[in-house]
């Protein structure tokens, strides 16, 4: 199903390259190198309207859509994948799972804030012992009287060490299930919270992974995100969506392993002559290309299907599923293809090849994207049945 493109979708892929083309890509090896991220980046991005895509006008967002998200996410994927992780996580995970779910009060205290990048975002879900099984997370979250008393730890939280406003889910009941989590919007500076140190990673290095501790910490009543209880079903319903807008990012980031190789393999020449003439090398690029349209297409759809409104989870799984395996073997045949030089911190290969990994792993790892898509395929035939 390709997507009809519009207007807004143009701009915003069109607004996300200029700046990854203008901006990102000198910047990348330095994001890499030093390991930290410029927060000015969140101040720059909020400026050309890229952090509010799928957040109406009225709270300072642009109201593009998921496909125009997507796509944004593939262009700056491109350019740098840790700046496409920080930008997912603070525009998906926290800013839209908020508004989505947060009453007028709160989407006007920070939603503007977020969508100008004033303050950067976060979403803490995983914890040392809830990664897949994140249903079954043990943080817990106490009412006494005006406040909740919130007591756990999280881990892996992207851009934990740079954010001021949290989307943490917890437990506000003993027992697990439907009903048992709530989500709560904690602020930097509430007391009992803090972060520990960045944690060094593969790839996306410079996009921050922090620890979160919570001891007491005084969350205002106020704070509870939609209703209490509500948690497991704006955790899936935002797992999803994550899924969907987040699948640009290893298109992205094979698409500028691709473009590199290409290049590379037109201008490299051995036995006299340039590698592109040779079949083998012809047969990477091609079957290269082929999978990024394919994962594209399959991104297309996901993100088109959550702006209309339709059942999407199958489609999302499909989309990460896909895209998680074809990055790795498109960023594989472009170190091949660069030989010795792929295989060295000079050229930007071996950097897309370490990033493509983090796909199968965040969001949800490829083996629960394949459970969820058999899952759904047992449901569609036991409906046949019927
Ligand atoms: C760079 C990065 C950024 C992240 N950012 C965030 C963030 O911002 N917020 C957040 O909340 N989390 C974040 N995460 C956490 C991420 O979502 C989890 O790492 C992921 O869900 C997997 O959980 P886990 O690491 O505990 O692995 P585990 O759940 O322990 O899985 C380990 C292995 O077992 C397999 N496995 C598990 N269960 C099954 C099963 N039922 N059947 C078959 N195989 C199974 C998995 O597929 C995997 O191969 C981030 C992670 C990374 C690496």
């Amino acid at each position: 199903m390709p997507a009809q493109l519009e207007d807004s979708h143009k701009l915003a892929a069109d607004t996300a390259r200029d700046f990854a083309s203008k901006r990102l890509k000198s910047l990348a090896q330095e994001i890499e190198d030093s390991q930290s991220l410029p927060a000015e980046l969140f101040r720059e991005m909020g400026r050309l309207g890229l952090l509010g895509l799928a957040i109406p006008e009225k709270y300072g967002g642009t109201d593009a859509g998921f496909l125009a998200s997507a796509m944004a996410m593939e262009e700056l994927s491109k350019a740098s994948a840790a700046v496409a992780l920080s930008y997912g996580a603070h525009s998906f995970l926290c800013s839209y799972n908020l508004y989505a779910h947060a009453d007028e009060a709160q989407r006007k205290r920070y939603l503007p804030k977020l969508c100008s990048g004033e303050w950067i975002g976060a979403f803490a879900l995983t914890e040392p012992e809830a990664g897949s099984d994140a249903a079954s997370l043990k943080t817990k979250a106490a009412r006494e009287g005006e406040r909740y008393l919130l007591n756990g730890s999280k881990l892996f939280i992207t851009n934990g060490s740079l954010a001021q406003v949290f989307l943490v889910f917890a437990r506000t009941e003993r027992r697990r299930g439907q009903g048992a989590l709530s989500a709560f919007i904690v602020e930097k500076g509430f007391p009992g919270f803090s972060v520990g140190k960045d944690m060094r990673k593969l790839g996306t290095c410079g996009s921050p992974l922090s620890e979160l501790y919570f001891k007491d910490c005084e969350v205002p009543a106020e704070n509870l995100l939609g209703e209490e209880g509500a948690g497991l079903r704006y955790m899936l319903e935002g797992l999803d969506m994550e899924r969907s807008v987040f699948s640009g990012m290893p298109v992205g980031i094979a698409q500028a392993a691709l473009d590199y190789a290409l290049a590379y393999a037109v201008k490299r020449r051995q036995f006299n002559q340039s590698l592109s003439s040779f079949q083998l090398i012809q047969e990477m690029l091609a079957q290269m290309a082929t999978e990024i349209e394919a994962a594209r297409l399959l991104t297309y759809q996901a993100a088109s299907r959550l702006d209309e409104g339709l059942e999407v989870s199958k489609y999302a799984s499909f989309a990460k599923l896909f895209g998680a395996q074809m990055a790795m073997r498109a960023t594989q045949n472009a170190v091949q293809i660069l030989g010795g030089y792929g295989f060295t911190k000079e050229c930007p290969v071996e950097r897309f090849y370490r990033d493509a990994a983090l796909i199968g792993i965040g969001g949800g790892t490829s083996q629960i994207q394949q459970l969820i898509i058999a899952r759904e395929l047992l449901k569609e035939q036991a409906k046949r049945r019927d």
